[in-house]
């Protein structure tokens, strides 16, 4: 892969990536204005394809961000769609890649604010395997930074600079030996993991914090919630308070990144009996079937990136 050159959209042009560059009066970097988005393609050997995961939902929702940071795009989700699918043929990945569309305000302008600004869209590309252990079991603690209030810097908005608040978790969290963590709202409920959603399996419910609780609204949570309720499995979104976590029976993070990861303890207490859960080991193979196109009934939410018969 390294011998390749991959490519990157950038101000209208797909452009070769080192000359997909800002200048540092950028207004996005300066003050963090900007709206980002993940998205994983899965590549299947057996199938010769690379398949984008619900592409268009994670647009819809970078659109969704920009509306609150007044981030006006020329391209709608099609042409964005179209645009990342150039890209990935372009560069011609055989292999698991992380799509990063980055919505920001460009000008040069010493002036915090957000309107009568000039907008940019970029979108970039890298191969990427696993984020955090989905296998082990992770060791997860209870962040002492707390996530942010919609009335401070919108979880809802997948915005560049309210990622300071999940750097300052995660490295504090790092420090403390922990894989990762959870942040808990500003009024103490938990809220999400560091860069992902969290469920909880307990008395045979699936268990998730509702969208009101300071937590990005994840395109996996909404997958699995899917997926869980094909499955038959009971589902139940509500607030989660921080000591349930340690009487949970199962505990997993999910994002795109992050995939499907079990937590086996938290804050030095196992997990169940300390092993992933054998619910979350269902959840997570089907979710690995259906985002690697294995399993017919959500092939919907794939995009194969090649023609067929190529
Ligand atoms: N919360 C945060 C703060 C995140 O950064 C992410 C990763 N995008 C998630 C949750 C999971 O969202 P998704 O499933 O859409 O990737």
């Amino acid at each position: 892969m390294s011998d390749r050159t991959s490519y990157a959209y950038f101000e209208g042009k797909i452009v070769p990536i080192e000359e997909a560059k800002v200048s540092i009066m950028t207004h996005a970097l300066n003050y963090g204005t900007g709206v980002f988005e993940g998205i994983r393609a899965y590549w299947n050997q057996e199938h010769n394809q690379l398949y984008v995961l619900k592409g268009p939902e994670h647009y819809e929702r970078m659109l969704q961000s920009c509306r609150i940071l007044k981030i006006h795009l020329d391209q709608n989700i099609d042409q964005m769609m179209n645009v990342t699918l150039q890209i990935l043929r372009q560069t011609g990945y055989q292999e698991d890649v992380y799509i990063r569309p980055l919505a920001y305000k460009a000008d040069p302008l010493i002036k915090v604010k957000l309107s009568g600004m000039r907008d940019e869209l970029a979108i970039f590309t890298v191969p990427l395997g696993e984020y955090l252990d989905v296998n082990k079991g992770l060791h997860i603690g209870v962040s002492p930074w707390r996530r942010l209030d919609d009335n401070a810097i919108p979880t809802r908005a997948k915005a560049t600079g309210s990622y300071i608040n999940t750097a300052l978790a995660v490295d504090d969290l790092m420090d403390s030996g922990f894989d990762d963590g959870v942040m808990l709202t500003p009024d103490g409920h938990v809220a999400e993991g560091t860069a992902a959603n969290l469920f909880m399996i307990r008395g045979g419910k699936l268990i998730t914090s509702p969208v009101s609780d300071a937590i990005l609204e994840g395109i996996t949570r909404a997958l699995l919630l899917d997926i869980a309720q094909d499955a038959g499995f009971q589902v139940e979104i509500r607030p989660i308070d921080r000591t349930e976590l340690y009487v949970a029976d199962e505990l997993f993070l999910c994002g795109t990144g992050v995939q499907v990861a079990p937590v086996t303890k938290v804050d030095h207490r196992p997990v169940g009996d300390g092993r992933p859960g054998d619910k979350t080991l269902t959840l997570q193979k089907l979710y690995f079937d259906a985002v690697r196109g294995y399993n017919p009934a959500y092939q919907h939410w794939l995009t194969p990136v090649y023609p067929e018969n190529r």
